[in-house]
């Protein structure tokens, strides 16, 4: 018996069971394959996603293997500088590959104690009011309390759970992969600059000694069980660049599609539905697993607290509530910027329009602030506006705040000296740190770095203390 499996190893799966381990939770992760990916997208993470990593104390280890670059020209990759001081400590975009992150992420969680399966698959579940009994590809049968499907776009967990996922279908599709080339560098680069004149969406640059990455837009979808041959690459590179550039000896080739869609629901009972398997989009911007990684770092801390039966009653609905309204914006923001990336003539007056309007420093600031995910605030009802956002990390007596969060607590950062958690100190951390530089005189923080209480009265918080952490322990 389990208190929670999760399908699937991906980053969101990996990062929940990480999440879940730091309050005791017993967790299996199972993931089909038995090897990870051969392709290798970089992907970027994100400021939010870099200060959730700084939070669990996972940070120096990621830039150990990804490479920092500045925090601009994300949406619909125009070409602009990031804004000053921007409101982090970690105002950088950090490319890494997603098969490192994974893997760290894998290795985070199996050091807090999670088990990982890999080589099963979940091919079925039937709930009932005391758990859920997963059933694997090959017939066997577990028992957990709880069920997250965190198994990717065609989430087996969301279509046997019988829950929509309505959206747009896939109307183009992308051909990307690495090969060797058998043109000059400077004829390639010529040609690219030309086309990417009108035509964003394509790229073909150098990935290291004598390989290049190519991405090709492409009209109309194919069946997407058949991955790409090169043919398919020649053929598409001869249509619009006029020439193949000799392309050969792939290293891997993968495709993949436009389409954009929303579960309906994030929770049917026991069973809840996180990252990719709850919404897909175009990578445009690099979102996805930004978000879903950040959706984890919402639901950890809350279905653990539900298993260890001290989360208020709405606690675990909360999830949904936050997050969908999240993954819808992310949903609009990547399908405008697909509109950018047409070459027809009428997105591209609308792209050169934007182009300008981003010189006001708002602007830019605001669709930064959208793509990295810190201009997000939580609905926590009146108040000021602090109340919902994430806190950034500040300076604090014992050091940065975010240290102070890596064992995934509640924190109480009281400049006032006069406040205490009593009750709750079992769930949440005290810190009394009249120097802290806060424009408030108290701040409580949820585990996910989010701000649920500000002010400086006793009984106010203790209220805001049941709300978000149930009833005290005394
Ligand atoms: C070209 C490209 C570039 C991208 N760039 C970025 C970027 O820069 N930034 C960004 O944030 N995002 C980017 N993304 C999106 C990102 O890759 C995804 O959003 C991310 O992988 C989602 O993570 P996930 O864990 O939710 O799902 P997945 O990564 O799909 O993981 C799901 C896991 O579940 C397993 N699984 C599936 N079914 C089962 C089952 N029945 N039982 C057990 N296991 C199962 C799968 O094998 C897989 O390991 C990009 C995507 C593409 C295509």
């Amino acid at each position: 018996m389990f208190d929670v499996i999760i399908s699937g190893c991906g980053p969101t799966g990996a990062m929940l069971a990480a999440e879940l381990r730091l309050h005791d939770v017993r967790v299996l992760v199972l993931e089909q394959e038995t090897e990870p990916v051969s392709f290798v997208r970089i992907v970027g993470l994100h400021i939010r996603s870099i200060e959730l990593m700084a939070m669990r104390g996972l940070l120096e280890r990621i830039l150990e293997r990804g490479r920092q670059r500045p925090a601009a020209g994300f949406f619909a990759a125009i070409d602009k500088p990031a804004p000053e001081g921007l409101d982090s400590a970690y105002a950088y975009l950090l490319g890494i590959p997603q098969p490192v992150i994974v893997h760290l992420l894998e290795e985070h969680a199996i050091a807090l104690g999670a088990q990982v399966r890999h080589g099963c698959a979940v091919a079925g579940f039937a709930q009932d009011d005391e758990g859920v009994t997963v059933e694997l590809a090959d017939g066997e049968q577990l028992r957990s309390r709880y069920l997250v499907g965190c198994d990717g776009g065609r989430s087996t967990v969301r279509k046997l759970l019988g829950v929509g996922f309505p959206g747009e279908p896939s109307r183009t599709e992308t051909l990307m992969g690495e090969m060797e080339v058998g043109v000059p560098q400077e004829e390639i680069a010529a040609k690219v600059a030309e086309i990417r004149e009108t035509d964003r969406r394509f790229s073909f640059g150098p990935a290291g000694v004598g390989v290049y990455r190519v991405v090709i837009p492409k009209a109309g979808v194919s069946d997407r069980a058949e991955p790409p041959t090169l043919e398919d690459f020649k053929q598409q590179l001869r249509t619009i660049a006029g020439t193949d550039f000799g392309v050969h000896s792939p290293r891997w080739l993968s495709r993949f599609g436009d389409a954009t869609r929303l579960a309906e629901r994030y929770r049917l009972g026991r069973v809840l539905l996180a990252g990719d398997a709850a919404h897909i989009h175009p990578p445009i911007g690099g979102q996805g697993l930004n978000l879903g990684v950040q959706d984890a770092f919402n639901l950890g801390w809350k279905l653990a607290a539900q298993i260890r039966g001290w989360a208020p009653e709405t606690l675990l609905d909360t999830y949904q509530a936050e997050r969908r309204p999240v993954a819808e914006d992310v949903l609009d923001n990547t399908r405008a910027q697909m509109e950018l990336l047409s070459p027809e003539p009428g997105p591209q007056a609308v792209r050169r329009l934007l182009t300008e309007l981003m010189d006001f420093d708002e602007v830019n600031r605001h669709l930064i602030e959208k793509i990295t995910a810190i201009g997000i605030r939580y609905d926590f009802g009146a108040g000021p506006d602090l109340l919902g956002r994430r806190l950034r990390d500040i300076d604090v007596k014992q050091g940065h705040l975010y240290g102070l969060l890596h064992r995934g607590r509640g924190l109480l950062l009281d400049r006032t000296e006069r406040l205490t958690v009593g009750g709750w100190s079992d769930r949440v951390d005290y810190l009394a740190d009249p120097t802290a530089v806060l424009g408030v005189p108290c701040v409580l923080l949820r585990p996910d770095g989010h701000v649920a209480w500000v002010g400086d009265d006793q009984q106010d918080l203790d209220d805001h203390l049941s709300r978000w952490f149930g009833k005290p322990a005394n």
